[in-house]
């Protein structure tokens, strides 16, 4: 019987089996709602199945994507020791971002901040004798040095030389040499940028960061980066940017391969609640395959999605956000705006 998440009950996300498409799209989340002492009823659904020999979620994914199901230690740490982050982006909340929670006015229960020492007397407990991957998320892993405090004194029981370091971040941080020696030790390093638009659009997206310091943090990294390292971008697709995916691609290509020759490579995942692709019109359908044609992303991202029945809702939840950002996104994107509200 595996064991998913066996170290939920401290607040972390530690698994056996994860990789990028299960820490995203299930157990991460999960973990997070845990902070605010929220049941993890998706995690428990599947640790309730496999107890009782039924094929859980979790099972089926791992089967689909060829993930190793059988073995006897700890092969990914997902590690989410708190959510502290100086951005409050639009695709984001309160469940991971530190400042999402301030500017709502949310208290977040500090008792789930874990400390460097926690997380590491937590996790000497386990076998780590076939660990795979390191992988960080937040909150900004890289704000206050988060994630060399945090994982830096893993190389006790951790031979950092044989696991992949896998970390996202929102390009607010520049690198410094104490990081870059610090990502020297792995095997690999895979830096996630998160990424939904760019030039004045990353201002709308990315609140309240501005594009000057984020091209200029891009390119220290790029080329001080150690040699061990494959950075991408990592762009959450909503219904606020699926109008604008061209702009971002466009800029991608000049970023398309690092110095040495590795690609840098662009990688979509789509944005949920009432800003997700699912808050689309028919005449949103018929711009964007004009727009973009056949062979567009965003032409192949929407053609199967449904018409929806609610557009003033999310009218209303993008006003909300422009509201505490005092922005607009009938000015960030008057097109989509007039066409995707029209009738609101
Ligand atoms: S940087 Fe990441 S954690 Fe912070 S608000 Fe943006 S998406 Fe959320």
């Amino acid at each position: 019987m595996i064991k998913k998440c066996v170290l939920m009950k401290h607040g972390l996300n530690i698994s056996g089996t994860s990789n990028n498409l299960i820490g995203n799209c299930c157990y991460t989340p999960s973990t997070r709602f845990n902070q605010y002492e929220i049941d993890s009823v998706a995690c428990q659904a599947c640790i309730d199945q496999e107890n009782n020999n039924i094929k859980s979620y979790r099972m089926g994914v791992n089967e689909k994507y060829g993930i190793e199901q059988s073995h006897n230690g700890i092969l990914v740490l997902d590690i989410t020791p708190n959510l502290t982050c100086n951005l409050a982006c639009k695709i984001c909340n309160e469940f991971s971002s530190s400042s999402w929670a301030k500017l709502k006015q949310i208290p977040i229960n500090k008792n789930y901040n874990t400390s460097p020492q926690n997380l590491f007397d937590i996790i000497k407990q386990y076998d780590l004798s076939h660990l795979k991957e390191i992988n960080m998320s937040g909150g900004e892993p890289l704000l206050n040095n988060n994630l060399i405090k945090y994982i830096s004194n893993l190389d006790k029981i951790v031979d950092f030389s044989k696991v992949n370091l896998r970390f996202s971040n929102n390009g607010t941080i520049q690198l410094n040499s104490k990081t870059i020696n610090f990502m020297s030790q792995f095997k690999l390093v895979q830096a996630r940028f998160s990424l939904d638009d760019v030039y004045e659009g990353h201002n709308y997206h990315r609140y309240p960061h501005r594009w000057e310091d984020w091209i200029s943090n891009w390119e220290t990294f790029l080329e001080n980066m150690p040699v061990n390292t494959l950075p991408s971008i990592n762009r959450t697709v909503s219904i606020l940017n699926i109008n604008r995916l061209d702009e971002l691609e466009n800029w991608h290509k000049k970023y398309s391969y690092t110095k040495l020759g590795d690609p840098i490579e662009l990688i979509d995942h789509f944005a949920f609640g009432d800003l997700n692709i699912f808050q689309i019109s028919q005449d949103v359908k018929d711009h964007i395959l004009t727009k973009f044609g056949e062979e567009g992303l965003a032409w192949k991202y929407i053609k199967n999605v449904p018409i929806s029945k609610d557009i003033k809702q999310c009218l209303d939840y993008i006003t909300y956000l422009d509201n505490l950002h005092n922005q607009s996104f009938k000015e960030y994107d008057p097109i989509m705006y007039s066409i995707l509200f029209k009738n609101c």
